[in-house]
């Protein structure tokens, strides 16, 4: 009997050694992977290998072993199977937990509990699934109610096992879909709630351990009615049922939709932790908490986080209570009169603080802990990099870079271009909202103003928000499963839950608009309304909510824009401009347009539209004259008409000119189809008719002459100044005489004149003559000998990209013109895509509108060919691009990596394009 033994060991221990290592453990100082092992041990389970083995860490961590991502692929790869030895590794880290922590599993006397979580590469915050207090059988009740003198506490902790257990396990994994209301926590929840009404009390706490126990024991058999199966009543299939629960969930409903909406790899799979359970519900002298080592919502250096006593995580997560403040910085309007943890439990604090430097110290980044105090013993369950929102990333790169912490290459990356659209987002008028009272007050938990019409399911605000309404969700609280119509609102508003509450953290890792914890309003779900003490408002109601206060009001504000005070962004994008060697132009088309951009951080014009002088405020008069000269009949006709325009030409470019201050101004020649410019309203046609001195039947005829098929190809750009000479040579008169003029007060100046729609050589070299003659003579007429002046291109037609070395013969710069390209590379009207775009995106035949983000594949490639072919026949050509694509973070990324001299966007997008040009020169992927 005992010979057998031994020789089952023996070969046991071989088999071990020849398996692959599918568990990695940590604890009591040490582990077995660190903190590079995201691949494999998950975001989660290197960060915990890091903090309980590093040696500058070491932190107090329960013990515990991670089960590799691999294990996750092999999972589904063989019809959810576990791979050879994957048992026998985990009974050996199960014996490892159970030495340090001096329990066992399973035991009837001291048994040790655990929890089983997921843990992806990046964190997906609640949407996979999570099981507490695995091991607590009837066997170990007992036994840990002896050991812990605390009935209560142990019956709590069962009641909470069965919840999670038999929701996440016993019907999400094993595939069982309830109707709404059906699920087996709705109807556990039901029987807490008439447990709590037949004793009269409110809290959960307020329940003793009779009260759970019988709770138990209605849990237990409506669990049987509802799945219909026991609850597993063995430590041992407890733990295997959460493993397997965990692994499945990576491919539950609501992770899947996540990634896609986050762009994470379906493939990735995810870790399982499998961690001794530590209490903070063990009574007075317990707590649980969540902080960050900065500020996640302004980024203030400050030690911040919220906490509960007598309480496990999933409390403070839930929003179910309203957490305190571990510190003064963590008060607010809510938790103010609430115990600080600084207070109630001075030493614990004390050591929380200084780990909290010392992990910030050691990951250089802002870090968001997990912690749980159990009968006054602090653990560290978890940190991880913080999400933050927009205004409060530029603050901490600013910050960490100052105080030596990173390096501003490091700062630069720690941004997301997108996050900058918070800081450049609307906030409400602040006089206007000084005239109004708020009806409700909450949380501070996304910053920015949003208006909406009030929306109180998910699903409603995805169908409004497809529909083009502005919505704002709100809910008694988020979970997960709001992820959708959390992202089609505008904002997000609950009436429960603090900062780290499910609402707080999505929108917060969004930059969205969000309120959580306002609880003066008393929302009915089912109703479709909400109250406080003297309002009522129901579905489809307009509220606006400010995010960075958290007041919310009644009916819309108007927003203004709220970067302009912000030092941190104006510091933070002096550190990109240290970084990047890619510059930022701007297209605008006034001096007020120009004006702006150069606050931005705009440097130059990569983009003046002189058609676009004839639009809007102040445009009546020039753009008469433009259609004078447009319905000319005759050379001499339209000479005149020209001779009429030609003054507020020179004084557009000149105040334009002026306003670049030196900074390179590209002026593209008039390019739109003439018929966009013929008026269509009677009267306008009267006036005109009149003007030129013709009836309104030969206006018509010339009308009728410029109506084109296929204008977009038609008689535009280029072709404008073939066929009209004098076209061209007014407005290189005006660019020449503007630039002469400024030259001669004295202003730097930078004119480039740009050609739009060329597709052959030859259209440049004709161009190019008038152009040339009008420069001859300007500098004669000035009496100047020379004047700054490039002549370049557009390429937007693919076969001026193909033939790029012939025209860079003639043209000084390039710059790619990618609306047009794009439209003439797929053969897409630019006009027209809205009609089929959607299908073509659902269908996945193109993963992105290729108008907004460059398709690098196809165009990117008459690009890269363009640029090499250029710059053949011209090595100091100068390229940039002017497309829309100019402002979006993937294109710029891949101007630079084309070898761009700039890219031009419009001015609101100056500042992410400064950021991305710097991130894509960091991330050091030039050709
Ligand atoms: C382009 O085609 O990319 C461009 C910038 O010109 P427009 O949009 O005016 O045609
Ligand atoms: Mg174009």
């Amino acid at each position: 009997m005992v010979k057998k033994k031994t020789v089952k060991k023996a070969s046991l221990k071989k088999a071990k050694s020849s398996a692959k290592k599918h568990v990695y453990f940590f604890g009591g100082g040490k582990a077995d992977g660190n903190g590079s092992m995201k691949n494999l041990l998950g975001g989660k389970g290197a960060n915990l290998a890091e903090m309980a083995g590093h040696p500058s860490l070491k932190l107090p961590v329960p013990p515990g072993f991670t089960i590799t991502t691999e294990v996750c692929t092999h999972f589904y790869e063989s019809g959810k199977k576990y791979p050879a030895g994957l048992t026998e590794q985990v009974s050996t880290a199960m014996g490892k937990i159970e030495k340090i922590m001096g329990k066992k599993f399973g035991d009837a006397e001291n048994p040790l509990l655990v929890s089983v979580r997921s843990g992806a590469r990046t964190s997906m915050p609640g949407m996979m699934e999570t099981v507490l207090n695995v091991g607590l059988t009837t066997k170990t009740i007992a036994g840990l109610i002896k050991k812990t003198g605390n009935e209560r506490f142990v019956y709590d902790a069962y009641r909470r096992l069965m919840t999670m257990y038999s929701d996440v396990v016993m019907e999400k994994s094993a595939g069982l879909e309830p109707a709404e209301g059906k699920g087996v926590r709705h109807q556990l929840e039901k029987l807490m709630d008439g447990m709590k009404q037949a004793k009269g009390v409110t809290l959960d706490t307020e329940l003793d351990a009779d009260d759970l126990k019988e709770l138990c024991v209605k849990y237990k058999a409506k669990i049987k009615e509802v799945i219909g199966k026991d609850f597993p009543d063995t430590a041992e299939e407890q733990l295997w049922g959460g493993i397997g629960a965990v692994f499945s969930s990576w491919n539950g409903k609501r992770a899947k939709s996540y990634r896609q909406i986050e762009n994470i790899p379906h493939e990735w799979g995810t870790a399982v932790n499998v961690q001794s359970m530590v209490f903070g519900n063990m009574g007075k002298d317990s707590a649980t908490g969540v902080a960050f080592t900065r500020n996640p919502g302004n980024g203030d250096n400050n030690f911040y986080g919220e906490y509960l006593i007598d309480a496990q995580g999933e409390d403070v997560v839930a929003g179910t209570r309203t957490p305190a403040p571990i510190n003064k910085n963590s008060q607010n309007d809510q938790n103010r009169n609430e115990a600080m943890l600084e207070k109630v439990m001075p030493k614990v604090y004390k050591e929380l603080h200084a780990i909290q430097n010392r992990l910030e110290r050691h990951y250089r980044d802002m870090q968001d802990i997990e912690f749980t105090i159990e009968n006054g013993q602090l653990f560290i369950l978890q940190t991880r990099v913080g999400k933050r929102n927009g205004p409060a990333a530029v603050k901490m790169a600013v910050d960490m870079v100052k105080e030596k912490m990173i390096s501003k290459k490091d700062a630069v990356m720690r941004v997301k271009p997108l996050q900058l659209d918070e800081l450049l987002h609307p906030i409400i008028d602040p006089i206007e909202e000084k005239k109004v009272q708020p009806f409700a007050k909450g949380l501070p938990a996304g910053p920015g103003g949003a208006s909406g019409r009030i929306v109180f399911d998910s699903d409603v605000a995805v169908k409004w928000f497809e529909k083009g309404e502005k919505v704002i969700l709100v809910r008694e609280e988020t979970n997960p499963e709001d992820v959708e119509g959390m992202r089609a609102a505008r904002a997000i508003l609950t009436a429960r839950g603090g900062m780290t509450s499910h609402a707080a953290l999505v929108a917060r890792g969004w930059g969205k608009c969000c309120i959580v914890g306002c609880g003066e309003l008393k929302i009915d779900h089912r109703e479709k309304t909400v109250k406080t003490k003297d309002l009522t408002l129901g579905e489809g109601d307009w509220i606006t909510l400010n995010g960075t206060k958290g007041l919310v009001y009644k009916g819309t504000l108007p927003m203004i824009d709220a970067t302009k005070e912000n030092r941190y962004l104006v510091d933070f994008l002096k550190i990109c401009d240290s970084e990047r060697t890619m510059k930022v132009r701007t297209n605008a088309d006034t001096p007020e347009d120009a004006r702006k951009a150069r606050e931005f951080g705009a440097e130059g014009i990569g983009l003046f539209r002189m058609e676009h002088m004839f639009y809007g405020e102040g445009a009546d008069e020039p753009l008469f004259k433009l259609r004078k000269m447009i319905l000319s009949n005759t050379e001499e006709e339209r000479k005149n008409a020209l001779k009429e325009l030609y003054p507020h030409m020179k004084k557009d470019i000149k105040g334009t000119l002026k306003a670049m201050a030196g900074f390179p101004v590209t002026i593209r020649l008039l390019d739109p189809p003439l018929h966009e410019f013929v008026p269509h309203q009677e009267d306008q046609l009267r006036e005109l008719a009149e003007s030129l001195n013709v009836d309104m039947a030969d206006l018509s005829r010339r009308v009728a002459k410029l109506k084109e098929s296929n204008p977009m190809m038609g008689h535009r750009g280029v072709r404008l100044g073939v066929t009209y000479p004098e076209i061209t040579e007014i407005e290189a008169r005006a660019i020449l005489e503007a630039t002469a003029e400024l030259v001669a007060e004295k202003h730097k100046v930078a004119p480039e004149i740009m050609i739009p729609v060329v597709g052959t050589d030859t259209e440049i070299v004709d161009q190019d003559a008038i152009i040339k003659k009008v420069y001859k003579e300007v500098c004669a007429k000035y009496g100047v000998k020379k004047l700054p002046l490039m002549v370049g291109t557009m390429i937007e037609i693919p076969r001026a990209a193909l033939t790029a070395g012939k025209i860079a013969k003639v043209a000084e710069f390039f710059s790619f013109g990618t609306n047009d390209l794009t439209q003439m590379s797929y053969g897409f009207s630019r006009d027209d895509m809205g009609g089929f775009l959607i299908p073509y995106l659902e269908k996945k035949l193109l993963m992105e509108d290729p108008f907004q983000s460059l398709d690098q594949e196809g165009v990117g490639e008459l690009i890269t060919l363009g640029i090499e072919r250029g710059r053949k026949a011209r090595p100091k050509l100068k390229v940039g691009i002017c497309g829309e694509h100019g402002g979006d973070p993937a294109s710029i990324d891949f101007c630079y990596r084309a070898g761009m001299d700039y890219v031009s966007c419009s001015p609101f997008r100056v500042p992410i394009a400064r950021l991305a040009a710097a991130q894509a020169k960091v991330s050091g992927k030039s050709k």
